[in-house]
Order: structure tokens, then sequence, then C-alpha cells
């Protein structure tokens, strides 16, 4: 059987236990998981004997060669035809991906249905399948990763006075897929003195000026697999309190690498990078969760936070991102991705992480 057949059973495995007879997948990267399809539309109906995808007429050619199950043209809206195959297959609890399915398509699901079949909302089934990669999927992400790094030493070595943050960005997303990416994973953070106290900051036109520090978030995607990394730079001369921020952070991110082990809850990596922070005066400073995992999107199954009481797993692939912001100063975040593995983790991401200091 292929590793798509072995996702769409162990998938088809968990629909027992949420007592349905059918799963209707709606969340793109879900399908892309279980069925080897790309395109931008599409619905599985994923029965615990069978599968079929739906899409449209622009992906006729694309979905029968990209996937081994059977496919169904729609020439109208997915949901009639999803609609059709219910009936015909006398299925009667279907399961929705209710975090997923909009609201329009929820009623227009519920009232074409009528006494047929009974909807039931489901959470995460595939989300949490996917949490786990596989030998192949963990290549993917190794590839780039190492992909996202090169990209980055590369457009850095061509980093000169008169760049602004927005110039920046542009060279890093052409280099991304310069050296075969599909693109960005999402869009490129470079954030230059104050605004680097922005954790989610947008680049902007202006010019990347001596005197703080230049934060790079930034991902490739490759053959569909995200790559997530963050390096924080000094343009200028750094000074105590600069280079103190660094180091608090830096200590933080390797306390929160050491944390990761399996078995351990997710919440207690996040406490590991806190800790350290608080001990430094700058708990105040930290203001997201410490990691997400990441493989078909960004953001994926395990969240590393707070409350987060998922067990980590070998094989599950997670960014450790603390960071500290500080307004009107700025802020650093180091995010190195890792893997999970039997007996702690794997620092896939390969740059380095001293404080560089550039100069313009
Ligand atoms: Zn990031
Ligand atoms: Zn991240």
């Amino acid at each position: 059987m292929s590793e798509i057949n072995n996702r769409r059973a162990a998938a088809a495995g968990k629909l027992s236990s949420e007592r349905i007879d059918a799963l209707l997948v709606s969340h793109l990267p879900n399908v892309r998981y279980l069925t080897g399809f790309t395109g931008s539309h599409a619905m599985l109906l994923l029965g615990r004997n069978s599968a079929t995808l739906y899409t449209d007429p622009r992906y006729d050619l694309q979905a029968s060669a990209q996937c081994d199950c059977p496919v169904r043209i729609a020439k109208g809206p997915l949901l009639t035809e999803v609609v059709k195959e219910i009936r015909r297959r006398r299925f009667r609890r279907v399961g929705i991906e209710s975090e997923r399915l909009s609201y329009q398509q929820g009623i227009e699901f519920r009232s074409a249905l009528r006494r047929q079949a009974e909807i039931k909302p489901v959470a995460a089934l595939v989300e949490s399948l996917r949490a786990i990669k596989s030998a192949s999927e963990r290549k993917a992400i190794r590839a780039a990763v190492e992909l996202n790094s090169k990209a980055f030493e590369t457009v850095m070595r061509r980093f000169r006075p008169g760049m602004t943050e927005r110039s920046l960005a542009a060279e890093i997303a052409f280099e991304m897929r310069n050296l075969g990416a599909d693109g960005e994973a999402f869009p490129t953070i470079v954030a230059s003195r104050a605004h680097s106290a922005l954790p989610h900051a947008e680049p902007r036109g202006v010019r990347i000026q001596s005197g703080g520090f230049l934060l790079v978030d930034m991902g490739a995607a490759l053959n569909g697999y995200a790559s997530d990394m963050t390096r924080t730079m000094y343009v200028g001369h750094p000074g105590q309190r600069a280079k103190d921020l660094y180091a608090a952070v830096l200590e933080a991110q390797l306390a929160a690498i050491d944390a990761v082990k399996p078995g351990v809850p997710a919440a207690s990596v996040d406490a590991a990078a806190r800790a350290v922070l608080q001990r430094r005066g700058l708990g105040g400073y930290f203001r997201h969760s410490t990691g997400h995992g990441l493989g078909l999107e960004i953001h994926e199954m395990p969240r590393l936070g707070a409350n987060c009481d998922t067990l980590l797993e070998p094989g599950m692939a997670v960014t450790i991102e603390p960071g500290a912001y500080v307004p009107g100063f700025g802020g650093v975040r180091i995010e190195d991705t890792v893997l999970v593995t039997g007996r702690g983790c794997e620092i896939l991401t390969p740059t380095p992480k001293e404080l560089v200091v550039l100069t313009v």
C-alpha cells in the first residue's frame, strides 16, 4: 500500500470511534494529505471503506494524475455531488470538519441532506494524524529547512547599505524560489530597529539603518512542506542592553530545546523558555507561545503554549521561537525547526545563532 493509502486507512480507522459512517474532508491541506491532490478546490468524502475526491473541471487531468482514489468532476457545487454519493452509499451519520467548513456550506449541506443523514461536527481528526510526520515527510521538512538556511545566508551576504525592509524581504522570496522552493510558506517578516518590537511586523519601505536590531522571520514551502526560521541581527555596534536582551532570548531558546523530549507536555517546553526570560526580568516582554508544529501548513498541531497538554511524540516537527519585545527599543526572536526523536530532539536548522553584527 502506498503511504497516502495508509494515511486514508488510518483516518478511516478513526471514524467508528467518532460514531460516523463518513467524514467530509474540506480543509485543503487535509485533502492533500489524504489524496496527494494539490489543487485549490476540492473535497474528499472518506468512508470506512471508500474515498472519493470531488473537484471542478479545471483540475480534471491533474486530479486523476495525482490521486489514487476515485475522482468525480463536479460541474456545479461540490456539495451537490457529495450529497448524491451520501445517498447512494446510504451513509447515516456524516462528520464535517466543523472548524473548517463555512457556516454557509454547513447550512447548504444540512438542507441538501434533509433526512438522509445526520451531520456531526468533528474536530482535528486528520490534523491529529498529521502531527506525527512519516519518514518521507521528515525528509521533506528537512529539505525545506536546508533551502531556507541557504537562501538566508546567500541574501545576507548581499546585504548592503540602502536596502529597505521590503527589498530585503523581496530578495529572500526571490532566492527561495531561485533555489527551487514552491514559494514563501508565509510572508517574510523583516523588521529593523524599534519596528522589531512588533512580533508580526510587516516589512516597510524604510531603509535599514544603523543602531538597532534587524529581525528576519522566513519560511520556504518545498514540495508542499514548510520551514520556519527567525534570526535577529544587529546593525551597527550593539550596546550592553542589546547584548543582554539577545543573550537572554538565546538562553531561553536553548532551554526550550533542551526540554523537548517524547512524553513531555508541550506546556513544559513553553515553561522552560518563559522561566529564563522571567529570571532575566523580561517575562512581560514575551507575549506569544514558544512554538508550533509545522508541515503541510506553517501552523499545525501541536502548539507549544502555556496551556497545551499535548504530549510530545517522536516524529513531531515543531518550531522553538521564544522572543522578547521591548516597545521603543526593539525585539529579539530566535527560531529553529526541531524534530522530536526517540530520546530528545534534533535541531534541523543549520544557521548559527551567535549575534551577527552588520554594518551599513
Ligand atoms: Zn517564524
Ligand atoms: Zn514560527
